[in-house]
């Protein structure tokens, strides 16, 4: 892993299962995940089927003796709790390992919890072990839009937003925005800033506006990178409209009209081959010419 202190790493890119047929070699079959590094801070978000290949990486990374980063504390964010972005955390080896400090971090969705949406998902009806059985350690935070989460040098603090101008010497800053187009609930979408004033803002699981999405812009102005959701063709999305993903040209109205650097296109639909991704991701490009489908093992430094 390269030195600089700010990195995001790409696990999982499809939405709703990964795909079945072989078929997607290039850019990935495995659902929601995304790695931050910042300082010594391990976050991630969405436990999709890409959070089993992060673990098998962390227990490589703590063997080598990756002294920098403290891997055992891991924050792990959630923009919601649909199966597909739950999928993988079963299969997650560090949740089976003593010295795991697991920061489960999520807004409420309707009026299930992060904590219930994990008892049920590790059921006895549905799996072998439960959450009570798990021998890491288990910290749930709540969050919202009124509140910020700050990584310090050593430590993390989440607090309500009119406190946070108050807070200083923070390495790395995530803020929230709710979004409702995502069926039965909802979705968050994410904004990471760096001390250094670089930025990544992840929308996956959101459906476009005519126009934009006034407050995704808003949210999105300015960042290095906007990961957004773009499932559908704009076929697709006349039999899809409603549930709640986007096209490419409703990403790249939004990256445009937010500024942003690049864009990467995510949640990939699983029954989207290469070539047909690679022909989506060119004709983006005539839109928003820095635009990249999102694939696995991407890796960003800021
Ligand atoms: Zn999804
Ligand atoms: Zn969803």
């Amino acid at each position: 892993m390269p030195k600089a202190e700010f990195r995001m790493k790409i696990y999982g890119v499809r939405g709703s299962y990964p795909p079945t047929n072989g078929f997607a070699t290039h850019f990935g079959v495995n659902t929601t995940c995304i790695r931050f590094d910042i300082g010594k801070h391990l976050i991630v978000f969405d436990a999709g089927t890409g959070i089993i290949n992060l673990g098998n990486d962390l227990l490589k990374e703590i063997k080598n003796g990756n002294s920098r980063q403290n891997l055992w504390k891991i924050h792990l964010f959630f923009t919601h709790l649909h199966i597909d972005h739950l999928m993988g955390f079963p299969y997650f080896s560090m949740i089976y390992i003593p010295q795991t400090e697991l920061h489960l971090i999520s807004p409420r969705i309707l009026v299930y919890s992060l904590k219930d949406s994990l008892e049920m998902l590790m059921s006895p009806a549905l799996f072998p072990v439960t959450m009570n059985e798990l021998p890491s350690r288990k910290i749930f935070h709540d969050l919202a839009e009124n509140r910020v989460v700050f990584f310090l040098e050593d430590d993390f603090q989440i607090v309500h937003v009119t406190d946070a101008p108050s807070v200083k010497n923070w390495i790395g800053k995530i803020s929230c925005i709710r979004n409702y187009t995502h069926p039965k609930g909802g979705t968050y979408i994410y904004k990471v800033e760096f001390q250094n004033n670089h930025s990544v803002v992840f929308a996956t699981d959101v459906e476009g506006f005519v126009g934009g999405d006034q407050r995704i812009i808003n949210f999105a102005r300015g960042a290095d990178i906007l990961i957004h959701d773009a499932q559908y063709t704009l076929r697709e999305y006349e039999m899809f409209q409603g549930f709640g993903h986007s096209t490419y040209e409703m990403a790249c109205e939004i990256a445009k009209k937010a500024e942003v650097k690049k864009l990467l296109l995510f949640h990939h639909d699983p029954k989207h081959d290469d070539a047909e991704l690679s022909e989506l991701e060119m004709k983006a490009r005539e839109i928003f010419p820095e635009t990249y489908m999102a694939s696995e093992n991407m890796e960003f430094n800021f």
